[in-house]
């Protein structure tokens, strides 16, 4: 195998976003602060890699606030965002807090509030379960806000007769998927009020346009994230969508199909908002000791995007 030459395309933009790197930042500058062990709320990002050296460093994780053992020690609220019921069983548990939720997240909940307040009934369009679908949905009455997940339940979805109706969506969704699911929605309510500013955010729209731009010139194509990181999961079907089938998410380099790529000529990888650049860098060394490889990066677009933690972390 070892004189069979491999070129690799590599996405870029990929990897870890400004709203990763701050929830991060905030899990490690805490630990700093307040001394090991903090508590951490959910994964802080869906990475494996990323909480099993958090966990290292004294961050223990809870799915609830009633897991936390000892309640004298701070916890962490995930970059996905949380309802607005959590700061407050946290106040009453007398726990304190640091919200890591990312601002593109918080600008998706403040956009859904406003919106109730002006009396519109609202769709998200989102991932049921999906804990940020979880935390916009409660930012809200029940009953204020109803999942979209596919055109199917736009077809299905009745609104009470006199609402006024408004979307918000997830902010890590398929830039095509969502784009058909809107115009259906525009299709069935013409007057339906859309977010001022796009609700996906700019890592994935960046992530899956660097993505479209390669794929079809390759014959596999694998992302680097973990199985329940919906931007990675989306990476996978945009690579499928854009023109390279055989595209895989690799959670963990021991599942690299060597006998597959043996047969390609040219590979893509690209990584997960939530995914580090050593996962990254041990997959292609990890080729490398099989082929002889040529990489290209295909960068679309440089970012320069940063979120400052919270003041008291400083
Ligand atoms: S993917 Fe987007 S919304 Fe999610 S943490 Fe990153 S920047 Fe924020």
């Amino acid at each position: 195998m070892k004189n069979k030459e491999i070129k690799i395309l590599l996405a870029a933009p990929r990897g870890f976003c400004a709203g990763v790197e701050r929830a991060i930042e905030i899990v490690k500058k805490s630990i700093v602060k307040y001394g090991a062990p903090v508590y951490v709320r959910h994964e802080i990002v869906h990475n494996t890699h990323v909480v099993d050296g958090l966990k290292k460093i004294g961050a223990i994780f809870v799915e609830e606030l009633a897991e936390i053992q000892d309640k004298t020690r701070p916890v962490i609220f995930s970059a996905h965002g949380v309802p607005k019921s959590v700061p407050i069983e946290a106040d009453g548990y007398k726990i304190e807090y640091i919200d890591a939720t990312c601002p593109l997240v918080s600008k998706v909940h403040r956009e859904a509030e406003n919106l109730h307040k002006d009396g519109y009934h609202i769709v998200l369009i989102g991932h049921h379960n999906h804990p940020e679908v979880i935390g916009t949905m409660g930012q809200l009455p029940k009953g204020s806000v109803d999942l979209i997940e596919n055109e199917n339940d736009v077809e299905n979805y009745t609104l009470e007769a006199g609402k006024k109706i408004a979307y918000v969506t997830q902010t890590t969704l398929s830039l095509d998927d969502t784009k058909n699911i809107i115009a259906s929605l525009k299709k069935k309510y013409p007057k339906i009020k859309e977010p001022v500013k796009e609700d996906i955010c700019y890592a994935t729209t960046n992530r899956q346009l660097a993505v479209k731009n390669i794929a079809s010139n390759c014959d596999m194509f694998f992302v680097l994230g973990s199985l329940n990181s919906s931007n990675s999961l989306r990476l996978v079907k945009v690579a499928q969508q854009s023109g390279c089938a055989d595209s895989h998410l690799i959670h963990s380099v021991s599942k690299i199909p060597f006998d597959k790529i043996q047969n390609c000529t040219t590979i893509g990888i690209s990584s997960g908002a939530s995914a580090p650049e050593v996962l990254v860098n041990s997959f292609i060394n990890k080729i490398k000791t099989k082929f002889k490889v040529k990489i290209d990066e295909v960068v679309i677009v440089k970012e320069n995007i940063f979120f400052k933690v919270p003041a008291k972390l400083n």
